[in-house]
């Protein structure tokens, strides 16, 4: 390579906000819809948003109520290398309409149905397209599984890190060793034994990971929210995240009212849980309607909020952050790359530094002071955790609503209008290379799954036997998986 070209290859890798990357946030920001234009608001400014998966492993093998899944998820076959040939063709459009970075779920029905190196190989074909890749889960699956899937066929890692968020609620059925829970309490175990196979990885073959803790909420359930915040945070999750359920997938598994379960009645009982408020006014991730979210740092079992809306100094701190620094790309580089992105991002704006010093200075105070947090990260009690509510909505609306927009009318229903205004200011998108479009998850799962999942079953038929129960399988499962041409 000419010394010009490195020179210029150098000089993007260490560029602070990748020029990719300010064009999709610029575009996001322009599409975004007026109501969602607010100071808070990080799409646009320093996130273009998340992204998952579809049409590629619908089938899933618990039961539970309710669930997203259309009636015909389970009569298509789990495929391999269809999971990892869509994936790459989805996340290639992602890549080309939202840059370089994002957080990226490889979700369908469930994940660990994948044989091993099917898995292994979508993740890494997300990974080479900048994806930060998520894998959803039910939980239920074996260390053996995991070390399938991340170690290569000689053994070796094939990550550094990987991020798994594991489903855990007594609306799920058929769990081994708790068929048909009846508390959340009774989880417990289990949420503890997930989280304990990432730690034997990270001992065992030095492989950091990220976990979220999921839970969708109904009101058989909303007053445990409460207990299981106090119960999670306790485990070593990095986000506990929340779903209020929504009448969307198999109707046959509606079995409750779920409208009284609001963010706010959700956020409450977490706030409960962790025994004190959890500011979430300082950032918005799309709608407030679909989303509520904080980030912050806990010390010895004490929430310091990074950004605290009350804070007239954070609000200063936020909007200097987002005007000169959001888009940098913080992860999945080298080390050298990143601290010269750093330091030309600190010399561009040195006028930053003391405001963002005094941010610090706050965040460490929340937590207890300097002296309570250099205590609480001796004994490793210090640690980043994040709370999200996502409030899916109801097929219903987003049916009628979906339909408008493509025709590009607004509705005069204030249901229909309110539901357009949330699609329109989406953070959860999916993608569809065949079309070139990215569309809301609302849509996906309420307007587009119930036909995809038709074309699949024809496409990907259930094998007439032989069905896999998940986990049970090692590395003889890559061995079977090939000599079955990956198909389960
Ligand atoms: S439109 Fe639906 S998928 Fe998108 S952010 Fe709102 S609730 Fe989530």
């Amino acid at each position: 390579m000419a010394l010009t070209a490195r020179l210029r290859e150098f000089e993007l890798a260490t560029r602070p906000i990748h020029p990719d990357t300010r064009r999709a946030l610029d575009k996001r920001w322009a599409e975004l819809p007026e109501h969602a234009k607010t100071p808070e608001q990080l799409l646009g400014k320093c996130a273009v948003g998340c992204e998952g998966t579809h049409g590629v492993f619908p089938k899933c093998n618990l039961t539970c109520s309710p669930c997203y899944h259309s009636a015909d998820a389970n009569k298509v076959r789990i495929d391999g290398d269809h999971t990892v040939t869509e994936v790459t063709k989805q996340m290639a459009l992602l890549r080309e309409i939202r840059g370089p970075r994002a957080h990226a779920q490889l979700i369908g029905g469930e994940v660990s149905l994948l044989p091993p190196k099917a898995h292994r190989d979508t993740l890494l074909a997300m990974r080479a397209v900048g994806r930060e890749p998520m894998s959803m889960t039910h939980g239920d699956f074996d260390y053996e599984y995991l070390l399938d899937v991340v170690l290569d066929a000689n053994g070796e890692p094939a990550f550094k890190k990987v991020s798994f968020a594991a489903h855990f609620d007594s609306l799920m059925r058929g769990r081994r060793g708790a068929v048909r829970p009846k508390s959340e309490a009774e989880l417990n175990p289990f949420r503890e034994q997930f989280a304990q196979m990432f730690i034997d990885l990270k001992k065992d073959h030095k492989v950091d990971s990220y976990l979220a803790h999921n839970m969708t909420v109904t009101p058989t359930n909303l007053d445990e929210v409460e207990q299981v915040t106090r119960d999670v945070l306790a485990m070593p999750y990095d986000m506990m995240s929340f779903q209020p359920a929504a009448f969307i997938g198999d109707d046959r598994r509606w079995k409750e009212n779920f409208e009284e379960v609001t963010i706010d009645a959700v956020w409450e009982r977490i706030e409960a849980g962790a025994g004190q408020p959890l500011p979430h006014k300082a950032v918005q991730f799309g709608d407030p309607r679909c989303n509520r979210h904080t980030v912050g740092v806990m010390v010895d079992g004490r929430f310091a909020s990074v950004l605290d809306a009350d804070e007239p100094k954070d609000i200063a701190a936020r909007d200097r952050f987002l005007k000169h620094y959001g888009g940098m790309i913080f992860g999945d580089i080298p080390r050298w790359a990143l601290t010269l992105k750093v330091i030309r991002a600190i010399l561009s704006h040195p006028q930053d530094l003391p405001p963002m010093v005094g941010l610090m200075n706050r965040i460490v105070k929340r937590g207890g002071g300097l002296r309570a947090v250099l205590r609480a990260a001796r004994r490793g009690k210090v640690s980043f955790k994040t709370f999200v509510v996502h409030n899916f909505m109801d097929a219903e609306q987003v049916k009628p609503a979906w339909a408008l927009m493509e025709q590009g009318i607004v509705s005069d229903d204030p249901k229909i209008k309110e539901t357009q205004e949330r699609l329109g200011s989406c953070m959860y998108a999916m993608s569809h290379p065949e079309t070139g479009r990215l569309v809301p998850a609302c849509t996906q799962h309420s307007v587009l799954d119930p036909i995809e999942n038709i074309g699949l079953r024809t496409l990907l038929p259930l094998e007439p036997k032989g069905e896999r129960r998940t986990g049970i399988t090692n590395g003889r499962a890559d061995e079977l998986a090939d000599a079955a041409g990956s198909r389960w």
